[in-house]
């Protein structure tokens, strides 16, 4: 597995400066390049490939407009081609549809004011590490690191970065081998919660550390402070560097925690599920949970690539079902409950953390989805279902294939005589109607997924998928 290793660096006053001309040069070729395509694209022109974008480089060195490029190494302009190739590809992945989970807009030109600036060196350039600790890159010098930890391997590229509050950074690329880790029997769903940074189906409920709390509201002052000051003007420039520096501070030492906090549950976890963000985007009811998303989706990455890694199984669960409402024990979905409602009651008689029980149907999603890929899951226990008596029969797969479902399921209760019909595709809920003569009807389901009816229908105590029939007919 490729893996980031990243050092703080020191750089000189000169060096800074031969960076900065770097990223200058970088900026250029890739806004070169994105101008050719987009002009091509608006006179009707094929889309111009990646060589013949490189022999314009080489022709535009020649130029005085563009003379200046050859004062840095010519690796760096690659890269900063294979960068804009790299946006273009997932931009199209993204309209073809081979892309999931958000949109990915076209590529943007990059800005000198834009926070972030950047170049890569590859193997080619001959980047260097040196005896005394010294990192050698062409045309910049030999600059001073901070090594914080060893690199495990010799890096196949580095990235040098600049960050908001002007810090210099290299980011090494490392191939590493895996490490799994001996096989454990646990598995946990992970919610995002409101009043915690994340709960877990055992029960575990984390909270972000004081300290970053307390940065968080600082920062907004802040920030707040710079929204105020008008655009362009000396003194919003300091009030930016002055909003940067605790910024990258905050973040750093979020991540350092994010990484103990994922560390920890790759290691005692054998399965790990957490809900998919893009998903729960889409269907957003929770306010706060946008301040989260940032630190979420990083957290998330960490897990995948720790999980990766130690040979643990980690997925993203669509949040297709109410998973606050819906009860982890018996799949009963509840009335909607205000936000200060931390426990509640179902029916069947079982008493919920909200968050905790959100958790759960996180893990039983997950456990679904595997099995449903035909991933290697053994079997998990499963809590038997306290209060009703329920039991499940298989119902024709007629109506899978009208719904684009694997497998329907009806779910009755047999104490009673039945009344309502619960649909499953898998574990997953889809909804309940109430039965007229025999026949139940599930016409939507939570997440509008059905685009035609699904029909049970007893016959004497059995009941059955019916969809193939006229709905009309059934009723
Ligand atoms: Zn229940």
């Amino acid at each position: 597995m490729q893996l980031r290793y990243n050092y703080r660096l020191y750089p000189d006053a000169a060096q800074r400066e031969a960076l900065a001309k770097a990223f200058g040069c970088a900026r250029v070729v890739f806004n070169d390049g994105l101008r050719v395509r987009q002009e091509a694209h608006e006179a009707g022109l094929p889309y111009p490939t990646d060589a013949e974008l490189s022999k314009r480089v080489t022709v535009a060195k020649l130029t005085p407009e563009r003379a200046w490029l050859g004062e840095v190494s010519s690796v760096v302009l690659q890269q900063a081609l294979a960068d804009l190739n790299t946006a273009y590809r997932a931009f199209f992945a993204s309209l073809s549809g081979m892309r999931k989970g958000r949109k990915v807009a076209a590529p943007r030109f990059r800005s000198r004011k834009d926070s972030r600036q950047a170049v890569r060196f590859t193997a080619n350039a001959r980047f260097k590490i040196l005896d005394n600790g010294r990192l050698r890159l062409p045309k910049i010098g030999d600059l001073e690191v901070r090594w914080s930890r060893e690199l495990p391997a010799a890096p196949t590229s580095v990235t040098v970065v600049r960050d908001a509050a002007g810090r210099h950074f290299a980011s090494f690329v490392v191939q590493t081998a895996d490490q799994p880790l001996p096989e454990l029997d646990s598995e946990v769903g992970i919610d995002l919660g409101l009043t915690h940074f994340a709960v877990m189906s055992d029960g575990t409920k984390v909270s972000a550390p004081k300290f970053l709390r307390r940065a968080a509201r600082k920062l907004r002052r802040l920030q707040q402070g710079l929204s105020r000051k008008q655009r362009g003007s000396n003194n919003r420039k300091k009030a930016v560097r002055k909003v940067a520096r605790p910024h990258a501070k905050v973040a750093d030492t979020r991540r350092d925690w994010q990484h103990k906090l994922s560390t920890q549950i790759i290691r005692d976890n054998q399965a790990v599920f957490v809900e998919d963000l893009c998903v729960a985007g889409l269907a957003r009811t929770r306010l706060a949970k946008s301040v989260h998303d940032a630190g979420w989706s990083q957290f998330a990455a960490m897990l995948e690539y720790k999980a990766a890694r130690r040979g643990r199984t980690f997925a993203r669960v669509d949040r297709f079902f109410p998973s606050t409402r819906m009860c982890s024990d018996c799949g009963r979905i509840n009335d909607k409950m205000a936000l200060n409602v931390r426990t509640w009651g179902c029916p069947c008689g079982s008493l919920h953390d909200r968050d905790v029980n959100a958790a759960k149907n996180i893990r039983a999603a997950g456990r679904a989805d595997l099995n449903d890929r035909g991933a290697q899951v053994r079997p998990a226990p499963v809590p038997a279902p306290r209060g009703e008596a329920v039991t499940r029969r298989e119902l024709a797969p007629s109506g899978a294939q009208q719904t684009g479902i694997s497998a329907l399921q009806g779910r009755e209760d047999v104490k009673r005589s039945p009344t309502t019909v619960d649909f499953y595709a898998g574990d997953r809920h889809l909804g309940s109607a109430p039965v007229h003569h025999g026949v139940a009807r599930l016409k939507k389901t939570v997440s509008g997924e059905l685009t035609a009816p699904v029909v049970a229908r007893y016959r004497g105590d059995k009941l059955f998928n019916d969809s193939d029939s006229d709905p009309v007919d059934a009723r």
